[in-house]
């Protein structure tokens, strides 16, 4: 699943393609994806210029100068990308945009969990974000995620995956992150100290930054907004490395459900104290 650093990649290469482009066609799928695209929207949609593309936590934000945001969201599998409008579509893609430059925005999602809605205006997405996402890694506040944790008796991976704690951190950056800390995936969030909330606050800042130079992660399907896979999977600590060697000390990376999710660590470099 796409995390923070692909979704990012996928907004700066999209971004020079979309800005000050016009809309001047859209053409919707008829197979629905996670949330059902209103017949609607077309019409607020189409001539509409595109005058900026940002990313707020996994969602992509599309301004349109009417104050209409299209707002994506990668879910499992999705693609974001533009081509030259005579490049055949492939398969599985839902949605298309075409632009005033005889280029097109393509979303394309063989999985169907992703989705492209419009929102009427800022306060709308605003509102809606405000709901599901916290703050972004590199904003977290020292306090702010020390405390959020504390009160939580969850364990620290259930924790880093809600995305109200810290947005954009998926299952591979949170494994990655608590390896850099040196935090075990099964610690209770009441049992960390400041050091350690410290030590993980810098290390989801890091490796979201490191991974974004490195174009993000591509496990399954991930492509950047131009077509190309991420390179972020060969930088893994522990993610995917179960019996591997531990790149700090040696000792083999173990495995262990948390949270429902694969959990990879090291079982001396994170050693639970419980
Ligand atoms: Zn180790």
């Amino acid at each position: 699943m796409p995390e923070l650093p692909e979704v990012e990649t996928v907004v700066r290469d999209v971004r020079p393609w979309l800005i000050g482009r016009r809309i001047v066609t859209l053409t919707v799928g008829t197979r629905s994806l996670r949330r059902p695209w209103q017949p609607q929207w077309t019409a607020a949609v189409v001539g509409t210029r595109v005058i900026a593309l940002r990313r707020r936590a996994k969602w992509i934000l599309v301004d349109l100068d009417t104050g209409a945001r299209l707002v994506i969201h990668l879910g499992m599998s999705g693609q974001l990308t533009t081509a030259d409008a005579d490049v055949p579509l492939s398969d599985h893609t839902h949605f298309v945009c075409d632009l005033d430059d005889a280029r097109q925005l393509r979303f394309r999602d063989v999985r169907r969990f992703g989705s492209v809605e419009l929102f009427a205006d800022e306060e709308a997405v605003a509102a809606f974000l405000a709901a599901r996402v916290g703050p972004e890694p590199e904003e977290l506040h020292a306090s702010t995620f020390h405390e959020a944790i504390r009160a939580s008796s969850r364990t620290i991976k259930a924790i880093l995956l809600d995305q109200r704690i810290a947005a954009g951190v998926g299952n591979i950056y949170a494994d990655e992150a608590l390896h850099r800390a040196g935090v075990h995936p099964q610690r209770r969030g009441d049992t960390l100290t400041f050091t350690e909330t410290e030590r993980l606050r810098a290390a989801i800042a890091a490796v979201m930054a490191f991974a974004i130079t490195h174009r993000g992660s591509s496990i399954r399907d991930y492509v950047g907004g131009a077509g190309q896979r991420g390179a972020f999977q060969n930088e893994f600590r522990v993610y995917g490395r179960t019996g591997e060697p531990c790149k700090a000390c040696g000792t083999p990376i173990m495995m262990l459900r948390v949270a429902g999710r694969a959990s990879h660590f090291c079982p001396r470099c994170q050693e639970n104290p419980k």
